[in-house]
């Protein structure tokens, strides 16, 4: 299969890239080679939940995180022949070279018709840590029940995300993919959706190799989400081709809270969630 083998070749380039790392790294210390490496525990507490942990780390004897590997995945998908959006050009999807506020300087989140709203024009305060929302926890359980009555197992394998791990992460991928690339697939510390305690990452229990992945898009579990999560509160956020408007490129398992009578307002208008609230 052809992912299989991009993966191959990765994990070589990889692998390659480790050797030469060593080799530059040989007169330095050890710890300087474990600080090259993050800590897979460190990680999956953060991000994921410990079953998928251990179904991952069986899979891979390399001492790389969870996430890694899967945003590996994606990165390999859309190299070759998943449609990509072009990079955002409009002004209002990057963020600003000279913001007026930023997640330092902000007191309070920011509403815009009663909607809490997260983007690269519209940070949180760093000090912002609200956990999970229950309300949207609820929802999401009654979410799940009902897929699960479909004959779909869901997991939410990242929710709640606070500012210091977002911080982490988001700089992990600017190693990896460099800024420009990394801001088109995860957020700046302060901008992410997950510090609202509203965004669900959402995958298909045993179907680990599709979570945050291109090709969750085509599982049944995907489907059945794209046309129900509305009816319990969620909405779509990143959906294909509107990169331009949400500064994110399509992610088929990243839901937002909004409540059944907004959501089901925000699906039925086929607009973003930028575009119905005129941001
Ligand atoms: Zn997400």
């Amino acid at each position: 299969m052809r992912l299989e083998n991009n993966q191959k070749k990765k994990r070589t380039k990889w692998w390659i890239a480790l050797g030469a790392t060593v080799t530059i790294l040989a007169g330095a210390s050890l710890g300087a080679l474990s600080a090259y490496n993050w800590s897979p525990e460190e990680t999956i507490e953060g991000l994921f939940g410990t079953s998928a942990t251990t179904s991952i780390s069986q899979n891979n004897h390399e001492e790389r995180s969870i996430d890694e590997d899967i945003k590996e995945i994606t990165r390999t998908d859309k190299d070759d022949d998943a449609p990509i959006d072009e990079p955002a050009e409009d002004g209002d999807t990057v963020y600003p070279d000279e913001p007026e506020r930023t997640p330092e300087t902000l007191e309070e989140p920011i509403y815009v018709k009663d909607v809490l709203i997260a983007n690269k024009q519209y940070p949180l305060p760093s000090g912002y840590a609200p956990g999970e929302n229950p309300e949207a926890r609820a929802a999401y359980n009654e979410m799940q029940a009902a897929a699960l009555e479909a004959g779909y197992s869901l997991v939410a394998f990242s929710t709640y995300r606070s500012y210091d791990y977002q911080t982490d992460l988001y700089n992990r991928y600017v190693e990896q993919h460099g800024q420009e690339e990394a801001d088109r697939f995860s957020a700046r510390p302060g901008y992410s959706e997950h510090q609202t305690g509203l965004g669900f990452d959402i995958g298909a229990e045993g179907q680990e190799e599709h979570w945050a992945s291109d090709s969750f898009k085509d599982t049944e579990e995907a489907k059945w989400l794209a046309e129900n999560a509305h009816q319990y509160g969620f909405i779509l956020r990143y959906p294909a081709g509107k990169e331009h408007i949400t500064g994110y490129q399509y992610e088929s398992w990243h839901f937002r809270y909004l409540g059944k009578d907004l959501a089901t307002k925000v699906y039925n208008s086929g607009l973003t969630l930028e575009e119905y609230l005129g941001i």
